[in-house]
């Protein structure tokens, strides 16, 4: 049997190197950058006030005091979005707004609070400045020709801030995968409806799209499909008519009612591997049919849950072109003992707070949805181990 890592790296294998398309500022929130962006021009564009005040040559008011203010000249404003044509001269000063330009000849910027109008036309200085006080300067934030954002990196809305700033109004990002959602079993029914005997709602397909749109991706519903090897083969040939990502659940297991791989093989899908040593979610199956991919999920919802964040979204990630495809990881430290008794790598669902203590979060069989909606996190553990109580480990995240 495969081990997570040899399963994941043969997924990853087969997802296309992303090519870039064009996409507006406005709509590149999530997106994946295929180009590193460099800025064009600095950051701020020009030298400008960081206060509203009096922009002023320090050497003249260095010794300015409450006691001893110095008296300066006012020369005229600069609204923010003008230009001060004239240059500044030794005793004279020009009132700045936040954002105003500097006028030429000025090297600081003292703040309203410390001055005072004394007469129309002159401006007693109370405070001492030093060259650049309240000077935001041309550049400091970023320079022409400096990377401002890598490629691979999600697009988040402080980047476009950023991005925005430096007057970049599109940006090369990767393709969204066009995805379908199916369920098989003939036990299940749509979560409306009102259940019969022997029946349970289907809940993975809309627990699949919520996590496929937690990494930009949405998704096509496709119909409830039964344990049935045409209907299966059929429900896959439509769902594959119009999608990059098939992602069923259910019907991967190894009973006579698993139609799953006989549907795709029927269909002239090519099945990659079947089952993966780990718990939940041993019967994974991964398949591709022409440059599209079959991702064949267990149907306990928590093996639906836990293969899709290990091994379906790092391959939507790399498909939008993602570096990062791993969840992320937080450290803590165990608040009680666990152990995983049994011979296979076992995922545990649990709950790790702000401060880092970690907890199971129930029950870990692979049905019981209960503990997981509980849960923030998988503690990855090794076969037949036991962690003690206080002990430091790493937990994914989700
Ligand atoms: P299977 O993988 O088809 O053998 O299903 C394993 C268990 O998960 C069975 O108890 C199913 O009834 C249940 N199950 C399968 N698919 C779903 C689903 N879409 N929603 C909720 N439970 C499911
Ligand atoms: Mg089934």
């Amino acid at each position: 049997m495969l081990t997570l890592e040899e399963a994941l790296s043969l997924i990853l294998a087969q997802i296309p190197a992303t090519q870039g398309t064009r996409a507006d500022l406005e709509q590149s929130n999530g997106r994946f950058l295929t180009t590193s962006i460099c800025s064009t021009i600095d950051l701020p564009p020009f030298d400008n006030s960081g206060m509203d005040g009096y922009a002023v040559r320090s050497e003249d008011v260095l010794t300015a005091s409450q006691e001893n203010p110095v008296l300066l000249k006012l020369l005229g404003r600069v609204p923010a979005g003008t230009v001060f044509e004239g240059e500044v001269q030794r005793g004279q000063c020009v009132r700045v707004f936040t954002g105003s330009p500097l006028p030429r000849g000025t090297n600081a910027v003292v703040m309203q609070e410390d001055t005072r109008i004394e007469h129309p036309g002159e401006v007693s200085i109370l405070e001492p400045a030093k060259p650049f006080d309240y000077v935001r300067l041309q550049g400091e934030d970023v320079r022409a020709g400096t990377q401002i954002a890598k490629a691979g990196s999600r697009i988040s809305p402080a980047t476009i801030g950023l991005m925005g700033a430096c007057g970049i109004g599109s940006v090369e990002v990767g393709p969204l995968p066009r995805m379908a959602l199916l369920a098989t079993g003939s036990e299940l029914l749509e979560p409306g409806e009102h259940l019969t005997p022997g029946k349970i709602h289907e809940s993975n397909r809309l627990m699949l799209a919520s996590l496929s749109s937690e990494v930009g991706v949405s998704t096509n519903i496709y119909p409830l499909v039964k344990d049935d090897l045409l209907a299966t083969k059929e429900a896959l040939e439509t769902a594959f008519s119009n999608s990059d990502f098939v992602v069923t659940s259910g019907g991967v297991s190894v009973g006579e009612m698993d139609y799953v791989k006989a549907g795709f093989e029927k269909m002239g899908g090519k099945l990659q591997f079947w089952k993966i040593a780990m718990r939940p979610g041993k019967p994974f199956v991964f398949g591709t049919w022409k440059d599209k991919f079959l991702f064949g999920l267990p149907g306990n919802p928590v093996s639906t849950f836990v293969t899709f964040l290990l091994l379906v979204r790092p391959a939507l990630l790399k498909f939008q072109g993602a570096v990062e495809t791993g969840l992320s990881t937080q450290h803590g430290i165990l608040n009680e003992s666990v152990s995983n008794a049994g011979p296979r790598r076992h995922f545990i669902r649990v709950f790790i707070d702000p401060s880092g203590i970690i907890m199971p979060s129930g029950t870990q069989t692979s049905h019981m949805l209960s503990s997981l909606a509980k849960a923030n996190g998988l503690l990855d553990m090794p076969p037949e181990i036991k962690l003690k109580q206080g002990q430091r480990v790493t937990v994914l995240r989700f």
